[in-house]
């Protein structure tokens, strides 16, 4: 049995699987679990990478029936039941789940692929936090007001876009105001565009009026309703002809599986270039091969619509499709996949959060932070990267400076 991927969903698969009768392969390009809610904290230096990664061979130190095999699945053949890792090895399987989540979404707009940062791995989070430490640096050595140099942008208005657009915001604070560097702090932006007419597309309208208000308060430059033209070395060119110059541009601005290895998988891909899968989450003509998390168009519970791409969606169908794989091994029949919705949530800046619960009303700032605070200590793997992160984020609300503002590049190499 081979679970491509280590992230939320190939965890809860391999999870459910573990000290059963079968023997599971999971298979990862890289040897750890990322916590991605968290990597834009890393991202603006407010936790180390080790904080939120855990290595995949120790969460299952203790399952005998369970193998990590560390490597990229470059190809697979579904009907020869054969897994093509880029290092020339093969793996074969009965049963396989592509957990693989999905990349960042460019959506072909020009120069964005080669000069945006996306924030989907922990490299990622790493180079975006080297570029804007190096950005401030350049700045403060020349002296002089660069506007590309002190103007962050951010694209996309969804939960990472809000958390990374106040978490930039609050690293230039610290950087401006504790370590006392030159730059006139009047002279810095961040720029948060999103072609959509508010943020936070999936909350309430109230959820959105809030963070964007908060933001706004906080002087983050809030721009709805427009779009990205082009990104080029030094700016962010708008649909309407303007140019925004600036060196650092975030792309948050979505997701897809199209470009991953479960393209091709299935008749036709679903929305967002996800795999079509059945109820029991099974690839429809596949017997044996099954999708989740953020690869899987996994079905919502109303006809037709699809659940969306969050952690809490990749946790669940995770746990069913190990499940179902026990049950086609021991000869009952599959079930179908009910999604619980458990609420969303973002923090904005800051101690303060939106937590929009499935009932009951929406809880904003402090209330919303400790809600959302706890809800990822609770889903963070480790103990130990719990209990830093928790001492990280209690001292850093009474004296909020803690982060490692470290660039990891050698100045010779730091582009
Ligand atoms: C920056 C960011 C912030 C987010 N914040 C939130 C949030 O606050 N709340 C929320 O609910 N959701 C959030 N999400 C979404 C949530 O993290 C995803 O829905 C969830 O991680 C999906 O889990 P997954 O297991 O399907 O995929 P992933 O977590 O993406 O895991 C996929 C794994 O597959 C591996 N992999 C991929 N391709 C291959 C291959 N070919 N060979 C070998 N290994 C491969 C990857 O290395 C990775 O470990 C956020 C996402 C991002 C990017």
């Amino acid at each position: 049995m081979l679970v491509v991927g280590g992230g939320f969903a190939g965890l809860e698969v391999v999870r459910m699987l573990a000290g059963q009768p079968v023997h599971v392969t999971i298979v990862d390009k890289h040897n750890f679990h990322t916590f991605l809610p968290l990597l834009y904290q890393v991202a603006t230096a407010g936790l180390e990478p080790a904080d939120v990664a855990y290595p995949i061979r120790t969460i299952f130190r203790k399952s005998g029936n369970v193998a990590y095999r560390h490597g990229l699945v470059a190809r697979v053949d579904l009907d020869r039941r054969l897994a093509q890792l880029s290092d020339g090895a093969q793996l074969s399987f009965d049963h396989i789940v592509f957990a693989s989540g999905a990349v960042a979404n460019f959506f072909g707009i020009p120069g964005a692929d080669e000069f945006a940062k996306p924030l989907y791995t922990l490299a990622d989070a790493r180079h975006l936090r080297d570029q804007l430490l190096l950005a401030l640096e350049e700045a403060e050595a020349e002296g002089d007001v660069d506007a590309r140099k002190l103007t962050f942008v951010i694209v996309g208005g969804g939960p990472t876009g809000v958390e990374t657009a106040g978490a930039v915001l609050e690293l230039l604070e610290v950087c401006l105001e504790r370590d006392r560097m030159q730059i006139d702090r009047a002279s810095t932006r961040v720029v948060l565009l999103d072609v959509a007419p508010r943020l936070l597309g999936g909350f309430s309208v109230k959820a959105s009026d809030y963070a964007l208000a908060r933001l706004r308060k906080r002087g983050v430059e809030v721009r709805l309703g427009t779009s990205v033209a082009e990104v080029t070395t030094d700016a962010v060119r708008l649909a309407s002809g303007e140019t925004i110059p600036t060196r650092v541009v975030v792309w948050a601005a979505g997701v897809t599986a199209t470009g991953t290895i479960v393209q091709g998988v299935g008749p036709d891909p679903g929305p967002s270039g996800r795999v079509r899968v059945g109820g029991d989450l099974s690839v429809p003509g596949h017997p044996g091969v099954w999708a989740v998390g953020d690869s899987a168009a996994v079905p919502a519970a109303a006809g037709g619509a699809t659940c969306p791409q969050l952690a809490q969606v990749a946790i669940q169908s995770g746990r069913h499709c190990g499940r179902q794989i026990l049950n086609v091994v021991e000869g009952r029949p599959t079930s179908p996949f009910r999604y619980k919705d458990k609420g969303i949530m973002a923090t904005i800046g800051r101690n303060a959060a939106v937590a929009q619960l499935p009932r009951g009303p929406l809880i904003t700032g402090f209330l919303g932070w400790i809600a959302w605070m706890g809800l990822h200590l609770f889903y963070l793997v480790g103990f130990r990267n719990r209990l830093r992160v928790f001492i990280n984020w209690t001292w850093r609300y009474f004296d909020w400076p803690s982060g490692p503002r470290l660039i990891m590049a050698d100045a010779e190499h730091a582009d």
